[in-house]
């Protein structure tokens, strides 16, 4: 069974709970930039010889150790850690609810203070442990502004997008919640990799279209991939686009993450239904985007994700199309068994066909992993996320257990 833990208990809260702190007009420090930090040294009356030093302090403080708390900066004296407190925020959001999957995977219900005008709002993050991995999903925006028709989150509005500071609060988050900083426990019991960090990898795959945020989402990868802080590296990060064609070439020259398309069909009539962004970047535009992927190299190649929907998109034909659509591209194809949601109008393909599209693809040369879905039984598993703002009505919650069980998953 899939434990919950409810944090709204104060008891079962993190030390620092953001309260309504970054919504007191405080600028947040977590996501500036090393040059960002040292102007906020400046604002605060630090003299101009000591704010680069003051600035790499902060930035070690932040990201290597984790500190979520002023107080805690020990290295930095207490009159200007009052000033810093008194001035600026680097509290984490409210964790509204952590989930934790009978498979270990964990899902934190995260809830953001208003930015400008506007309601607070809820975001998911999902931690999957893997052998001597662990993988977070990182959401980008609220809802998202497509409406791929596989997908829970395209069922959902664009709330707004995230800020870079809501981006990587998600990986800080984690990285607390999972003892992934120096000093702090990991939970007894919890499924993470058996030796090394317990987040070793990245992918923006959770909520929202990471290339309509293009600008915060590349100030947060920048961050989370510097070395001297969170560290990870620009291989270990995976950015997962529907296809937004002009940003492709940004996000390999600016961020240099790898890339992953959302493919799931080869011809433009039916992609144009299932991703309908695909009506104005249509496949032709898009393999010419990713044939030019800055850095693309056999040891550096774009993953193609292909949701198996039955009697869709899941014959030879379209294996054999698949194959020709790629060619020339240094590419690994993803298959991702469907994964049901209440009102969902396709069915997972089965088993078998999966296979057989599986070991086509793979008998010309091309890695075909199945995408073992992971932590369904929390909702967790892609393209079920959809925030809290809309919560599921039991009755929902109910019919999707009763799909589960009738097998219409792959699992
Ligand atoms: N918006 C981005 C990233 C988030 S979606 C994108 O579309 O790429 C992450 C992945 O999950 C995408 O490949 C998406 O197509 C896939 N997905 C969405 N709904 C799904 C579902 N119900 N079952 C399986 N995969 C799904
Ligand atoms: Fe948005 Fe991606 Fe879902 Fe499409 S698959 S609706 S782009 S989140």
């Amino acid at each position: 069974m899939p434990a919950t833990i409810d944090l709204t208990d104060p008891s079962a809260r993190p030390r620092h709970p953001s309260s309504s702190m970054m919504d007191d007009g405080k600028p947040v420090l977590v996501g500036m930039s090393r040059d960002q930090l040292i102007a906020a040294m400046a604002d605060i009356g630090v003299p101009e010889r000591q704010r680069k030093m003051r600035a790499n302090q902060l930035w070690h403080w932040l990201y290597v150790r984790g500190a979520s708390d002023f107080a805690d900066m020990h290295t930095i004296s207490r009159e200007l850690r009052e000033k810093l407190d008194h001035r600026f925020s680097i509290a984490r959001p409210e964790i509204i609810e952590e989930q934790i999957s009978a498979d270990g995977t964990r899902k934190w219900l995260m809830r953001f203070p208003p930015r400008g005008a506007g309601r607070p709002v809820e975001v998911e993050t999902v931690y999957i442990p893997e052998e001597g991995r662990g993988t977070l999903c990182i959401s980008s925006q609220v809802g998202c502004t497509l409406t791929c028709s596989f997908c829970h989150t395209g069922t959902q509005k664009l709330v707004r997008n995230l800020t870079p500071d809501e981006i990587l609060a998600q990986l800080l988050v984690a990285r607390d919640r999972l003892g992934d900083f120096p000093h702090k426990d990991t939970p007894q019991g919890a499924i993470v990799p058996a030796e090394g960090r317990k987040v070793t990898n990245i992918v923006m795959m959770g909520m929202g279209e990471p290339l309509y945020n293009f600008e915060n989402v590349k100030t947060a990868l920048l961050v989370a991939s510097d070395g001297d802080g969170l560290a990870l590296s620009k291989r270990r990060i995976t950015l997962s686009t529907s296809g937004v064609v002009p940003e492709i070439t940004r996000t390999g020259e600016e961020i240099g993450v790898m890339l992953a398309i959302s493919l799931h069909a080869v011809r433009d009539e039916l992609r144009d239904e299932l991703v309908p962004i695909n009506r104005k970047y249509p496949l032709s535009e898009l393999m010419e985007a990713c044939r030019r992927y800055p850095g693309l190299s056999n040891a550096r190649r774009i993953t193609f994700e292909y949701v198996m929907l039955k009697g869709v998109n899941d014959s030879l034909t379209d294996a054999k199309e698949l194959v020709r659509l790629l060619k020339g591209i240094p590419a690994k194809i993803n298959l991702i068994p469907f994964n049901p949601w209440p009102g969902s109008a396709y069915e997972c393909s089965d088993w078998e066909t999966i296979e057989t599209f599986a070991d086509f693809i793979n008998a010309n040369g091309y890695a075909s992993p199945i995408r073992t879905p992971r932590g369904r039984d929390i909702l967790a598993a892609c393209g079920q996320l959809k925030s809290e703002s809309e919560r599921m009505r039991k009755t929902d919650r109910l019919a999707l257990e009763a799909m589960m069980i009738a097998g219409h998953g792959a699992d």
